[in-house]
């Protein structure tokens, strides 16, 4: 597929996917409009990631450090205009020895688990701040919450979220959007309780973005209050490789 035609199923895609995601928004008596839609492009070659940004899809997610970084590359070179550039979402576990690669490339983190990965990315900042002339923008971050216990799943437990929390709170390196969970694979309403829980957990602490749901659970997620929903398959299909 080329970059003239930005591939017409994905347009129908995203039309579905919109209305699936407006349903359950009335299921749930929430207002339409307010979930945001993260394309997830791992598993697929940058011209499918090119692909999605013809499309209208804005705001693209990737897992992995080595994936990320050539397609980011690939479609910054092509489109230098910042009106025309993807925003990227590091939706993966985040290696504290991949904060100074990823860090510069991404508009958010959603998966902020420990402290010290808040500092690794603190001295990141530092130092991007030093190379700018002062100004580095703080990174917009969800912290990713294992409500499940899901020993397969990163995330702080529950119980440790208040100490990253006000370390996050504090730091000047991050800004915090809200909470981000992955439910265990199984069928869509067994991740009801989840998405409920981390759901509970943003109230008590009075933050209001949940980064929640993929494809096989994101019309549970948004009648559970997802403020965003990171959709790989729905939208672009199967992957070509096993992209964790
Ligand atoms: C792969 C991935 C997704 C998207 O998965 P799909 O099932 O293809 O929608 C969402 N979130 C995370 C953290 C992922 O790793």
């Amino acid at each position: 597929m080329t970059a003239a035609s930005p591939g017409p199923d994905i347009r129908a895609a995203i039309a579905a996917l919109e209305a699936e995601i407006a349903g359950a928004c009335a299921r749930a008596a929430r207002p339409a409009g307010e979930v945001a839609v993260v394309a997830v492009t791992k598993g697929h070659p940058a011209e499918r990631a090119r692909d999605a940004l013809a499309a209208g899809l804005a705001d693209l997610g990737e897992s992995r450090a080595q994936e990320l970084a050539p397609k980011a590359r690939a479609l910054a070179a092509e489109r230098p205009g910042p009106g025309e550039a993807p925003r990227w979402h590091f939706i993966g576990h985040l290696q504290r020895n991949k904060v100074r690669e990823v860090v510069p490339l991404i508009s958010c983190l959603h998966s902020l688990d420990s402290q010290r990965l808040l500092r690794a990315i603190e001295r990141e900042h530092g130092r991007l701040r030093e190379s700018r002339g002062g100004a580095a923008s703080p990174l917009p971050c969800y912290l990713q919450v294992n409500v499940a216990g899901d020993p397969a799943k990163h995330g702080v437990a529950p119980g440790e979220l208040e100490p990253l929390l006000e370390a996050a709170l504090a730091s000047e390196a991050v800004v915090v959007l809200g909470l981000m969970t992955v439910a265990p694979e199984g069928d869509p309403e067994s991740a009801r309780p989840h998405f409920r829980a981390l759901a509970r957990l943003a109230r008590e602490h009075g933050l209001t973005g949940l980064s929640m749901g993929m494809t096989d659970d994101y019309r549970v997620a948004v009648e559970e209050g997802a403020t965003l929903v990171r959709i790989g398959r729905a939208l672009l299909g199967e992957r070509a490789t096993g992209a964790g």
